[in-house]
């Protein structure tokens, strides 16, 4: 706990030109606040869809910034300019710090990592969003893995102050310190981890959604757990927060959890997650996970 909580101190070279990979739930929420904070971003999806949905989201956090008086229309055109949805890496040659948010699968991950590499200059930072995946592991693709560390925000990114950054085997102290100095120029509060599946707050997290499941296998409705929850004071239940998250999402990273702490994490037989999952209710993505969305 006291390496956890150590203040980390140095200061990294400031980011000034951006990247995520990925215009999903978390790679659009990271544009929208890199945009906000004033640093320009690059924002790489494989369709143009996507693309469209990540800034359909950044301006309607937007919209409703300007309906609260926090900014004017110029400032959010100004701010909306600051995202550059593209479908290919020609930008990348001058980006400083890239956020790589695909899916939560190692092997797309890892080729996807390898690939952006190729068209970085030398000295840049390459994070990666993954909830749960070895950073170690990751970097075991990369030519540099040096520059390489996790930069694990939280959903949705605009509300959450918290960031993990992961250090990893062969991350470099400049890596993070350039990590964590993007992390607090987008109003975020990061905090320096080593590296192990799910780092730090997912091994809370996957225990507590373990222990939803037990509670579902042995009948309990998952609507009363959700308002008992609420009641204890937490922002929202279990199943509510799944469907925020993405059941395809959680899916992946309970396995990832699984298989790097078997005695804890391992579970016989189907858990809710494995359930909803087969029946392709992935949560407020696809309109349908415990609860239904319109
Ligand atoms: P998502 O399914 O909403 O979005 C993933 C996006 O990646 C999609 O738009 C997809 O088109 C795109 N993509 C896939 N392959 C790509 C490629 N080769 N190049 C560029 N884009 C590609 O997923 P998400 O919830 O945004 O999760 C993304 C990452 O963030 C995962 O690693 C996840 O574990 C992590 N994460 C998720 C949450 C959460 O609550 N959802 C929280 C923290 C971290």
């Amino acid at each position: 706990v006291k390496k956890v909580s150590k203040k980390y101190e140095a200061q990294g070279s400031p980011v000034k030109q951006a990247a995520v990979l990925g215009a999903g739930i978390m790679g659009g929420g990271v544009a929208y606040q890199s945009a906000v904070k004033g640093t320009p971003i690059l924002m790489k999806d494989i369709n143009q869809g996507a693309l469209q949905l990540g800034l359909d989201e950044a301006n309607k956090l937007l919209g409703k910034q300007l309906k609260r008086g926090r900014l004017d229309a110029a400032k959010m055109a100004k701010t909306i300019n600051r995202i550059t949805p593209t479908l290919s890496y020609g930008d990348f040659n001058r980006v400083d710090l890239v956020v790589e948010a695909v899916v939560e699968n190692i092997n797309v991950k890892k080729s996807v990592l390898a690939e952006v590499e190729g068209h970085m200059p030398e000295d840049a930072i390459l994070t990666s969003n993954t909830s749960t995946i070895s950073i170690t592991e990751l970097a075991k693709s990369l030519k540099r893995p040096e520059n390489f560390c996790g930069m694990h925000f939280f959903n949705p990114v605009a509300l959450m102050p918290l960031v993990e950054v992961i250090r990893g085997e062969k991350s470099s102290e400049a890596a993070i310190a350039r990590t964590v100095s993007y992390a607090k120029a987008m109003g975020k509060t990061p905090i320096v981890v080593n590296d192990c599946p799910g780092f730090l707050v997912n091994r809370i997290l996957f225990p507590y959604f373990g222990g939803f499941s037990a509670l579902l296998n042995d009948g309990a409705d998952f609507r009363k757990i959700d308002k008992v929850m609420e009641g204890f004071g937490w922002p929202m239940g279990p199943a509510y927060l799944l469907d925020v998250v993405g059941i395809d999402t959680a899916y992946h990273a309970d396995a990832v959890m699984a298989e790097g702490f078997p005695d804890r994490m391992q579970h016989e037989g189907e858990n809710a997650i494995d359930r909803m999952f087969k029946l392709e209710r992935f949560g407020q993505k696809n309109s349908k996970g415990f609860y239904q969305y319109e």
